[in-house]
């Protein structure tokens, strides 16, 4: 059959074993075709079921009791279900505040264990926003830390031997995002980790733009620590609140510098003086946001019935899949691939290089209904959520930029930059 055709992509579908968790998600409006689930998954209809239940019942009806029902063991009891996405135990894992909170809490922690050693060392393909989080946590940690930012070559490739260069006695703490936003680059986390830890470092993983997009396993790659966000590929809606993780062994050594009453010993005894939890719960501040974490599970859910072997294997063939249109029919027209051509070294979304990339970005929205998202200078990133994402969907989001660009429809749009994007 020839392959870049609307037919080709529809069999595609047909032969798609996941095909039916399509219907799991509230698809709004047919003619949408979202490639955005890298930036705000889609809602879940479990999600919405569980939204009237826990406004109507648990806060309606049963008010403050709520809390002795479930919402006090809520950032555990979810925890425990992330944990089996990313590979951990169900005591690893707790959910709370933002992603940016628990890097803060985690780094500034790891930081105080390791006392001597000085350096946290990252790379300049993490989210800016992990970057801020660093210079800030060092700057409290004291004068004599600091944040090394290792530089990748290509801005596609994580630098990794670069940072095994750099990686020594003095490193406190190395800290890389998993999949990195931009490129969608994702290193070989079990040969890092142990090549950190052979120079007593510790490791931070971000998995923002992995957990729920592709197998992670913290526990044999014997990660330290790790944060993710729930509103990517977990779906887990608009702004709902993190996780982070703690290896079992290092609970009880690392103190939670935001100490609060949500992670004190018998909070109920209202002593005056904060002494820890044991566990995890140390790592809680204050009460957390009931509504939106109650949200998180519904997309947990989907993903650990699907099985994450089998989302990623779809995710490769989509992925794959536009790889193979772009080298057809849209390098040809300027489009670099800004990702990784080995699907092994890459997550579960795509970039796409164009000098005219935001322009182009502006016409996909506008034009032809295809939501992607732009990253500056000039990337269009195309995510991929296997449980929703259709080859027909990316077929059609490719056959659109060939046409915005064959026929010019990009220079009807401006190229001043948006305010969110
Ligand atoms: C999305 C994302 C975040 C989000 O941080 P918030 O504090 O939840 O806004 C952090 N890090 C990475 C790598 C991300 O992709």
């Amino acid at each position: 059959m020839e392959q870049n055709t609307l037919a080709y992509a529809q069999y595609l579908d047909q032969q798609d074993s996941l095909r039916a968790f399509r219907d799991r998600f509230v698809i709004a409006d047919e003619g949408l075709i979202y490639l955005d689930g890298n930036s705000l998954g889609r809602l879940p209809q479990a999600a919405r079921q569980r939204a009237r239940q826990v406004v109507d019942e648990e806060w309606g009806a049963q008010l403050i009791r709520s809390w002795g029902l479930g919402w006090m063991e809520m950032p555990t009891r979810i925890g425990a279900k992330l944990a089996q996405l990313v590979g951990a135990k169900p005591h690893e894992v707790i959910v709370a505040d933002s992603t940016s909170v628990n890097l803060f809490k985690l780094v500034l922690a790891a930081v105080k264990y390791q006392d001597k050693r000085k350096i946290i060392l990252t790379d300049d393909l993490n989210f800016p926003s992990d970057l801020y989080i660093l210079q800030g946590a060092a700057r409290l940690a004291g004068d004599d830390i600091t944040v090394k930012v290792v530089p990748s070559e290509d801005g596609i490739h994580g630098p990794v031997a670069q940072i095994a260069a750099h990686l020594s006695r003095e490193t406190a703490l190395l800290t890389l995002s998993h999949t990195v936003f931009k490129s969608g680059y994702t290193y070989d986390m079990a040969a890092i980790t142990k090549e950190a830890h052979e120079h007593g470092a510790l490791v931070l993983w971000d998995l923002s733009h992995s957990a729920g997009a592709l197998p992670v396993d913290l526990n044999a790659a014997g990660v330290d620590l790790a944060v993710g966000c729930t509103y990517k590929y977990l779906n887990g809606g608009p702004g709902s609140p993190a996780y982070l993780y703690v290896r079992e062994d290092l609970q009880s050594k690392l103190q939670n510098p935001v100490s609060g009453w949500m992670g004190q010993r018998r909070m109920f005894d209202f002593s005056l003086q904060y002494q820890p939890e044991e566990g995890l719960r140390r790592f809680l501040t204050g009460t957390p946001p009931v509504l939106s974490m109650s949200l998180i599970e519904a997309g947990a859910d989907l993903l650990l019935e699907a099985g994450m072997k089998a989302v990623r294997e779809k995710s490769i063939r989509q992925t794959e899949y536009l790889i193979k249109i772009w080298e057809r029919w849209l390098a040809p027209l300027g489009f670099t691939l800004n990702s990784p051509r080995d699907a092994a070294r890459r997550g579960s979304h795509v970039s796409l290089g164009h000098p005219e990339g935001l322009r182009i970005d502006k016409a996909l929205i506008d034009a032809y209904q295809v939501i992607p998202d732009f990253r500056a200078p000039d990337n269009i990133r195309f995510g991929i959520a296997p449980l929703y994402t259709t080859f027909e969907e990316i077929y059609r989001a490719a056959a659109a930029l060939k046409e915005i660009v064959e026929q010019g429809i990009y220079l009807n749009y401006s190229a001043d930059p948006p305010e969110v994007t």
